[in-house]
């Protein structure tokens, strides 16, 4: 299909982006890599779209005392092709190689994954799991968002239809965390049916501390599975309270049906992606 008409504006900073976005109703273009097959199926038809193309300053990869800050224009081939991820947050770095497909990887942004709100994306399951921070940016200025708090369901988040997201952080990441990222999917580079992002660290008796297991596509969001956190934090990694966890988590989603996968096999998914992410955790 054709897609509607639209304007086109092409700004080059973010308060003329936001400015533009309040003036009608208008969407941001990223990397079109979700907003473009909308438009052509004709799921929305703004009056105006905000290219992002030339805003300056959304772009960069930070990594400092505060963790990693991700520019919402940095693409997934930008993630893979910094090396210093790979030691600055392992757990992004491996998760970000599951996005889709290397033509998609080298236009889909993180701004726009966050925004577009899919429940099977790996970003915002990194983004919850890892008690991300957004920068959302409005005509009234800058506010901070938890990522628990901006997604509200499929495709659904707290983002105004003014706002921008600028950027997200990701808090730093010590050198001796433990971490598994684990995902199914029918082809390699197809959403999940189901994704555990997973990680801990150890205390000086050697169990596990501060345990994060979050969940992708089995859900109407990505969030963190708070019952088998508990069932693994404050014991040593072991068979048993690697299977507790998995077993808490199984019981704690509730999986949607759909063309793609019953509930039920997607619930069987989470207990093997958790015992698979803790066991490569805790090796
Ligand atoms: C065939 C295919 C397979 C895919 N497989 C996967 C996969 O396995 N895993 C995965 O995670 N993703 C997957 N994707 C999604 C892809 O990786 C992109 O992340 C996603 O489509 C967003 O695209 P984009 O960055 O180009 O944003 P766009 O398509 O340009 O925008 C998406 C939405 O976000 C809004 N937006 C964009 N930027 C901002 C911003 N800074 N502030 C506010 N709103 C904004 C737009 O208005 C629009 O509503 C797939 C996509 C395709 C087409």
């Amino acid at each position: 299909m054709k897609l509607a008409p639209f304007q086109y504006a092409a700004p080059t900073t973010v308060a003329e982006a936001v400015a533009l976005l309040g003036s009608c109703d208008a969407k941001a273009l990223s990397g079109g890599q979700s907003l473009m097959p909308i438009l052509a199926f004709r799921l929305a038809a703004p009056e105006l779209l905000v290219d992002l193309k030339h805003v300056q300053g959304l772009d960069r990869i930070v990594i400092d005392a505060t963790g990693v800050t991700l520019g919402a224009k940095v693409r997934w081939c930008d993630i893979e092709g910094d090396a210093r991820l790979a030691v600055a947050h392992p757990l992004l770095a491996e998760a970000i190689k599951h996005v889709a497909h290397y033509q998609i990887r080298n236009r889909g942004t993180v701004g726009g994954s966050l925004a577009h709100a899919d429940p099977a994306a790996e970003m915002p399951g990194i983004a919850v799991a890892c008690d991300a921070v957004l920068t959302l940016v409005g005509p009234k200025g800058a506010r901070k968002v938890a990522a628990a708090d901006f997604f509200e369901g499929a495709l659904q988040t707290c983002l105004a239809p003014d706002e921008l997201i600028t950027e997200v952080l990701l808090p730093v990441w010590p050198k001796a965390r433990r971490w598994g990222f684990q995902e199914f999917a029918r082809r390699r580079g197809d959403f999940a049916l189901a994704g555990i992002a997973a990680f801990y660290d150890v205390d000086s008796e050697g169990r596990a501390a501060n345990t994060h297991i979050g969940v992708i596509g089995a859900s109407d969001r990505p969030r963190r599975l708070a019952l088998a956190e508990a069932a693994f934090d404050g014991k040593p990694a072991s068979p048993d309270s690697i299977a507790a966890a998995a077993r808490a988590a199984s019981l704690e989603v509730d999986p949607p049906s759909d063309i793609h996968a019953p509930a039920d096999y997607r619930r069987a998914l989470v207990e093997t992606m958790v015992e698979r992410a803790l066991t490569h955790a805790a090796r």
